[in-house]
């Protein structure tokens, strides 16, 4: 019998972000402002999480658009070093860890993705993901969840799907996935969705 399987999304799920510190620790090593941080990085960001530029070309290109006064492993550090765990989502998973399959699926890139996944216990309950920069495509795009559901041989009517973004819930809606519109500031809202479609 096909088995129920939880499928997530990371940023602002398991994860909240804020690039502000970033921008700023950039700022202190560029003759740019903070507030010009994703400006300059706009040309980049996108192709560098869709896969088409890999880690170093972008930590190259971003020290040159930003004219950063400092080495590679630095302005990683500092790109990296913007998240923190939603330790809600952390006790919800713990319930059902080892009980049903767990997969991400997550427009990001190979920095951010290493990173989360070495320094972050939340991720310890999931088996493995579909990432934006290795798959070549991002939500909302059908594609990246038709990849999903062939990699982990998903039924999406068997798959609750967690996002915060209304237009990834748009796409997997339409392919079938059980889903959920997360809110960090309504938690209980997702404890009694998941609680509801494993029938307690
Ligand atoms: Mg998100």
């Amino acid at each position: 019998m096909p088995q129920p399987v939880i499928l997530s999304d990371i940023g602002n799920v398991l994860v909240t972000f804020d690039f502000t510190t970033a921008a700023q620790r950039c700022a202190e090593k560029s003759p740019f402002k903070a507030e010009q941080f994703f400006h300059r990085l706009d040309g980049i960001k996108m192709p560098y999480e869709n896969g088409d530029m890999n880690d170093e070309t972008f930590v190259r290109e971003a020290i040159e658009a930003l004219e950063f006064q400092g080495s590679a492993a630095e302005f990683e550090q500092i790109w990296c070093d913007i998240f923190t765990e939603n330790p809600a989502m952390e006790r919800t998973l713990a319930q059902w860890s080892g009980k049903l399959p767990m997969h991400l699926l997550s427009n990001t890139n190979g920095l951010h993705k290493d990173y989360l996944l070495s320094n972050f216990g939340i991720f310890n309950h999931f088996d493995d993901g579909v990432y934006s920069y290795s798959a070549k495509c991002s939500k909302p795009e059908v594609e990246i969840f038709i990849q999903t559901i062939e990699k982990f041989s998903l039924n999406p009517a068997l798959t609750f799907y967690i996002d915060d973004l209304p237009a990834n819930i748009v796409t997997a809606d339409r392919l079938g996935f059980q889903t959920h519109l997360y809110d960090f500031k309504n938690h209980e809202a997702l404890e009694m969705a998941l609680k509801r479609w494993m029938g307690l």
